[in-house]
Parts: structure tokens; sequence; C-alpha cells
């Protein structure tokens, strides 16, 4: 594929940095032009040239433009989620749900726009006049985006963002611009203007010269801990910017005594090795009941075995390699350093990593919850996870608590007073009963606490930050 960007209205091409299918490294997804300084200020500038226009066009035409774009979503699905496959590893199958759950943001972001309402009618102190509130918006949105939901996290944040008004400059992941590029094609082909969404490839170094750059107003940000404070560090300088940030998670999975067996065993596997652990909702900790943990253990081990780990393009399998040499090296270091902190290996991928794509199987440990292990606190993004035992729920929530990370937990049990319990002592922002820690609806705020978020939600909480109330009061005496 000939890769482009997209600034301002015009398509540009350029051969300089290539995306590999992590399943097969020989097969070249696309070449893309990475974008230069200067490009990275010219595609701010069309975003703020494209700001007054697109602000003043009626928020009800700019929601009817997501409209046309879900039906050219629906249109594409097949053919989104065979590139999303090739280019970032992940199973068809869930590749397909993200098309849908992308599809789903831009519906809702359709329907909250089609009823009309975006401000609220106030009283006043005095009788004559009334008052009124409305959200305006800020002007230029940066959307700085991780490869592991190259199409369902943009639309988490382009969304609100064009509602609302603003305009946007999306710079994608590196790993993902083939499916970054045919999204922005299709926002191109539903009408959305010239200038208010421009598409920036490239590592790194572009994300950080858009993040710069004074014009941009707000920089949503989804991806890891250590980039995310750097964003907001280099934010800090620059007046009235406003950074959301959704980074990393250390999540868990809580295994009462009373839980049903099958779906506690079943929720662990998930949680730990749907997408190869590489969702920032997986779990890489599953904090067992001491009076289970032996039985636990070894039903789990089995599962994991049993795991097919292939081509990402065949829907039988149940997931695929990891997104790069970079990452399975991080995990192989994980698992090294597990070793050497002393715990109890269960399982451990055989053999040498594979030669031709980034194939990694699981490796599950077990040991006793120490302050001291960095396996049990640091996030690996991959198929690696702790078996932890617990005597109490006061025990299991500490063990849950003990991260700098607070992103989703799961719980196992059948009591209503647990759930209530875990619910309330626990730090995160998406927790899930009797079900994996994974999983997200549009509707419903995504985000976390701690190293894991700076308090932005996506969806509807996106709008405080992409978007500023303003009082508006009449005299009509
Ligand atoms: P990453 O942090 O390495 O990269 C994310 C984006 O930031 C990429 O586009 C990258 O090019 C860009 N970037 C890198 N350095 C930059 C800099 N100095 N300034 C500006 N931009 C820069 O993350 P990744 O490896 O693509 O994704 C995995 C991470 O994302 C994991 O930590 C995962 O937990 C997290 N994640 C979080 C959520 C969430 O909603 N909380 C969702 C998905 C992924």
């Amino acid at each position: 594929m000939p890769g482009r960007s997209f600034i301002g209205g015009d398509w540009h091409a350029r051969e300089d940095f290539t995306s590999l299918n992590p399943a097969n490294l020989s097969e070249v997804v696309g070449t893309f032009p990475a974008a230069t300084p200067a490009e990275v200020s010219a595609a701010v500038e069309a975003a703020r040239a494209a700001f007054p226009g697109w602000r003043r066009t009626s928020r009800i035409l700019r929601a009817e433009a997501f409209d046309r774009l879900a039906q050219l979503i629906k249109r594409d699905t097949d053919a989104l989620a065979t590139l999303m496959a090739r280019e970032c590893g992940k199973n068809v199958t869930e590749c397909r749900a993200e098309v849908v759950e992308g599809l789903h943001m831009v519906q809702y972001v359709f329907g909250t726009g089609r009823t009309g309402v975006y401000g609220e009618v106030v009283a006043s102190e005095i009788a004559e006049k009334d008052a009124f509130t409305r959200r305006k918006p800020w002007g230029v949105v940066a959307v700085v985006t991780p490869w592991n939901f190259p199409f369902a996290v943009p639309l988490w944040m382009l969304g609100p963002s064009l509602l609302e008004g603003n305009t946007c400059v999306f710079k994608p992941s590196e790993e993902t611009p083939a499916i970054a590029l045919k999204l922005v094609e299709l926002f191109a082909e539903a009408g959305f203007p010239a200038g208010t969404v421009n598409l920036i490839h490239g590592r790194g170094d572009v994300g950080e010269a858009l993040v710069k750059n004074p014009a941009v107003n707000v920089v949503c940000f989804t991806g890891s801990y250590a980039v995310g404070e750097r964003i907001q560090q280099a934010s800090a300088t620059i007046p009235n910017r406003i950074v959301a940030a959704e980074m990393g998670g250390k999540n868990a999975v809580i295994v009462c005594d009373d839980a049903r067996f099958d779906l506690a065993v079943n929720a662990g596997i998930l949680s730990a090795f749907k997408t190869t652990g590489q969702r920032c909702v997986s779990a890489s900790r599953i904090i067992v009941h001491e009076s289970l943990v032996e039985r636990y253990a070894k039903a789990f081990v089995d599962t994991a075995k049993r795991l097919q780990f292939g081509d990402p393009l065949d829907a039988k399998n149940f997931a695929g390699p990891l997104v790069n040499r970079k990452g399975v090296e991080k995990v192989l270091n994980y698992n090294a350093l597990a070793k050497s902190e002393g715990v109890e290996v269960l399982l451990a991928p055989n053999g040498p990593p594979d030669a031709k794509g980034c194939f990694l199987t699981p490796f599950v440990y077990r040991t006793e919850a120490k302050p001291s292990l960095r396996v049990t606190h640091e996030e690996v993004f991959g198929p690696h996870v702790a078996l932890i035992p617990f005597k109490t729920d006061e025990q299991a929530a500490a063990i849950y608590n003990d991260t700098e990370y607070g992103l989703s937990m799961a719980v196992i049990t059948e009591s209503y007073r647990r759930m209530r319990f875990f619910r309330d002592e626990c730090e995160y922002g998406m927790g899930y009963v009797n079900l994996p820690s994974i999983g997200a609806e549009v509707h419903l705020p995504f985000g976390g606490v701690k190293k894991s978020g700076n308090g932005h939600p996506s969806a509807a909480a996106l709008v405080e930050a992409v978007t500023h109330k303003t009082a508006w009061t009449v005299n009509h005496g």
C-alpha cells in the first residue's frame, strides 16, 4: 500500500518507513511518509485555519457527517478488519469487533449530536435575566494514539473532539499507519471539510513535535505512561494546554472462594491472553483465594497450554503474535526477571522465539504478594501472568491496589456484599464482576486513575477536555 499523509485536504505520498505484518515480518503492509517538522507545523496550521468555519457549522450538521462516516465503516467493515489483522497481528475476529466498536462510537457521536442538546437553561438570581450554559470548543486537538486499538481508540478521541467543533491533527502509532490512513480516507469520503481532520505519520519524534506546538490547544493521548508523562511535561510550559491522557495498567482478576470455578478460569484466561495480553486492560495478575489456588493453577495452566497462537487471519486461532520484535524482547526480559526474582514458574514458552514473526506463548508463574517484586508491579504487555494467593478480602484489595496503576479489575464472586467491598476499596476506572477485566462500551467512561489516566475518561467525559463551559445571561427586562 502506498502510504500518504493528509494535510489541509491534500494527500502527500513519500516512502520513509514501512509497516510490517508481525505474523510474517517479510511482508510489507505499506510504506509511509514520516512528517518533517515543517509538515507537523503545516498540519497544525491547516487545523487552525479550518477551525472558524467548522465551529460555525451547525452542530447538527457536524453530527450528520458522522452518520455518513458510519455508513462507510459499515460498507468497509471486512476490509478494515482484514487490514488491521495484517498490520497489528490481532485475530481477525477481534479486529472485526474493534471496527464495530469504532462504528458504535461514530453512531454515539451522531446520536448525541443529533439530539441537538448541548447546553442548559439555568435559573438566574435576577428575575429579568435568562441564563444559559453553552459548551465551546477549544480549537486544535492533537490526537496521539497507540497501535493496539488502531481504529477504535482514534475514534473515541476524534469523535467527541470534532462533534464539539474542534479540528484535529491525528498522529497514529508508527506500527499501524495503514489502518489510520484508511480511517482518514473514510473521513474525507464522508465529507469532513479540508483541514478538519489532518493525518501525519511517524515515530515518537513526530508526536513530540506535534505536542510541543503551542498552537495545539488540547492533546488527547492514549498510550504508555512513560510517553504520557513526557507529553504532560512538555505541555506544562504551554499556557492553557489541556492534556487528556489514557495510559497503561497492571490489572488483575480477583477470584474469591465462592467463585464459579469454570467461569473464574475462563475469565482469567481471557483477561490474561486475549490479544496476546496486549490490551491496556489485560490482567497480568490473578489474585486467587488460597483455598482454590492449587486447583486453579492446574486448570489455568492446562487451558493456557492448549491456546492456539497463530495466523491472525485465521479466525479459529485464539490470538496472534506480539506487535513487533521489541515487544517480544520486552516480554522475554520480564520472563527472565520473574525467574531471577525467585517466583515459581508454572508454564514458560517452549523453545526460542519464532524466527519469521513475533509469536510468543504464555508465561505463567506463582508467587506470594511482595512489594519488592518488579514483575508483579510493572506493565508487561504480553502473555505473562502471575497467580497470587490471598487469605482475606481486605488482603486481596490491598494486593490489587499495590501498584502505581489503576485501570481495570475483575472480581469473580457470587456475593453481592463482596462485589460492593471490592467496588469501593479498589482503585480502578473499569470494574467487571463475573467477567474478564477487558471490554468497553462507548457510552460508558473508559479511563483510569493513578498512572493509568489523568481524569478525562473517554466518551462522555472527554467532552469536558475538548470544550469549555460558558455562562450566558440575557436581560429581557
Ligand atoms: P506508546 O506510548 O509507545 O505510543 C503511543 C503513541 O505515542 C504513538 O503514536 C507514539 O508514536 C507516540 N509517541 C511516542 N513518543 C512520543 C513523544 N515523546 N511525544 C509524543 N508522542 C509520542 O504506546 P504503544 O506501545 O503504541 O501502546 C501500548 C500502550 O498504550 C500500553 O501502555 C497500553 O496500556 C496503552 N494503552 C492504553 C489505553 C487506555 O485506554 N488506557 C488503551 C490502549 C493502549
